[in-house]
C-alpha cells in the first residue's frame, strides 16, 4: 500500500468510527463525494475499498465512471447529488444508481417518460430546500406533501427518501430535524443529510446516507 492509500484508509476509518454511534440506530452509509477530485485520489479510494461514490455533475461523472474507471463501475454504487437538467436525465439514469435531487415536476415528467420507454430508473430522493433559500434548488417544506402525492399518483414514481443541504450560515441540526420530521410525516425511510462539517450531527439525527467529500479526499483542488 502506498502512503497515500494508507492515509486515505485512516481518514475513512476515522469517519466510520464517528458514524458508529454507540447504542444508536444503524450507522448511515457513507457516500464518498468524488466531484472535482483528481483521478489519483479516486484510484486511492478504490484501493482503500470505497465502493459508494457521489458526483454532482453528470458530464464529469460520465467521464470518470463511464470512461476512466469504467472497469470498476460494476462493483460500485453511484449517487447523483447535484442538480439534474431534464435533458441529461437519460444519461443520468444509465449512469447512476440513485438520484438525490428530484426537485420539480418537469424532471419527474422526463424520468417517467424514460421509464415508460423501458429504462430502469435509479432510486429517487427528493431534495428539500429546508432553509427556503432563494438561490438553492429543492421543494419547499410546505409544498412537499403535495409534491410527493403528484410523484405517486400522476407519475407513478417511487420516492424513497429526502435530501437537504442546510444554509451555510445556520446550525445544521435544525435542518436535519426538519428533514427527519418531513420524512416521517410522509412515510419515507431514507434521509440523505450531512457533509464533511456536520456528518456526525446528521448521523445522530437519523441520517441513512451522509455525503462526505473533503474530509475523506482532502480539499478539492
Ligand atoms: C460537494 C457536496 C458534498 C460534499 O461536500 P464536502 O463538504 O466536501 O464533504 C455533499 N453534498 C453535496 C450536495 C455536495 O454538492
Amino acid at each position: 500500500m502506498t502512503l497515500e492509500i494508507t492515509a486515505l484508509k485512516q481518514r475513512l476509518d476515522a469517519i466510520h468510527n464517528r458514524l458508529n454511534i454507540k447504542g444508536h440506530m444503524a450507522a448511515p452509509k457513507l457516500i464518498a463525494v468524488s466531484k472535482q477530485q483528481p483521478d489519483s485520489r479516486i484510484a486511492e479510494a478504490l484501493s482503500a475499498g470505497v465502493t459508494v461514490f457521489g458526483e454532482n455533475r453528470v458530464q464529469e461523472a460520465q467521464m470518470r465512471w463511464g470512461e476512466t474507471f469504467s472497469g470498476q463501475r460494476e462493483a460500485l454504487e453511484l449517487h447523483l447529488i447535484g442538480p439534474l437538467q431534464s435533458n441529461k436525465a437519460a444519461q443520468a439514469c444509465v449512469l447512476f444508481d440513485a438520484i438525490h435531487t428530484l426537485d420539480r415536476i418537469s424532471l419527474a415528467k422526463a424520468l417517467a417518460k424514460l421509464r415508460d420507454g423501458g429504462q430502469d430508473l435509479p432510486r429517487l430522493f427528493v431534495q428539500v430546500n429546508t432553509g427556503e433559500e432563494e438561490q438553492k434548488s429543492g421543494v419547499l417544506p410546505r409544498d412537499l406533501s403535495e409534491f410527493l402525492r403528484v410523484m405517486e399518483t400522476d407519475y407513478n414514481l417511487n420516492v424513497e427518501g429526502l435530501m437537504c443541504i442546510p444554509p451555510v450560515d445556520e446550525a445544521p441540526s435544525a435542518h436535519f430535524m426538519l428533514l427527519r420530521t418531513l420524512a416521517r410525516e410522509n412515510g419515507l425511510s431514507e434521509l440523505s443529510m450531512g457533509m464533511s462539517g456536520d456528518y456526525e450531527t446528521a448521523a445522530k439525527l437519523g441520517a441513512s446516507y451522509v455525503r462526505v467529500g473533503s474530509a475523506l479526499f482532502g480539499a478539492r483542488p
